[in-house]
């Protein structure tokens, strides 16, 4: 089944230009990009996208990185989307993560790991909400 993932290349992968690297990875395995931009996260947008970890000591940090820099979100899709992102993102602690997959080739630090891949379809409708109108969704 089709599924949508929001997926995010972070301000390190931007930074690290890994975005066509990314970008490829997917397209090769036959995914589709259906939705694509460049912003700067807003705060708010941030505790959205991270509600479940506002409470965590980690959260300030990781809402300093988030909406440091410019990030590129997309909306990819196909069959069984969700679980062959994650596999492909690695787990995320990067030294955890095998080489091979993405964290596991291009990160080392569990906060700045390159990459979010949604870990649910209901997470993905709510996620893709927090950046995409419908109208921009192809
Ligand atoms: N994170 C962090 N420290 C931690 C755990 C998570 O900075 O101890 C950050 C990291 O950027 C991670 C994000 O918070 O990707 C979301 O955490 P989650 O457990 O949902 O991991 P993910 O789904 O991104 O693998």
């Amino acid at each position: 089944m089709d599924q949508k993932s929001l997926v995010l290349v972070k301000p390190d992968g931007v930074r690290k230009h890994l975005i066509g690297e990314i970008i490829a990875r997917f397209e090769r395995r036959g995914l589709k990009i259906c939705a694509l931009k460049m912003l700067v996260m807003t705060k708010d947008q941030a505790k959205y996208h991270y509600a479940e970890h506002v409470d965590k000591p980690f959260f300030p940090e990781l809402e300093a990185f988030i909406t440091g820099g410019p990030l590129v979100a997309m909306i990819v899709e196909g069959p069984n989307a969700i679980k062959a992102i994650r596999t492909m993102m690695g787990v995320t602690d990067p030294i955890e993560s095998t080489p091979g997959s993405i964290r596991g080739d291009f990160a080392l630090d569990k906060g700045e790991n390159v990459i979010h891949g949604s870990d649910s379809p209901e997470a993905a409708e709510r996620e893709i909400k927090n950046f995409f109108k419908p109208e921009e969704i192809y």
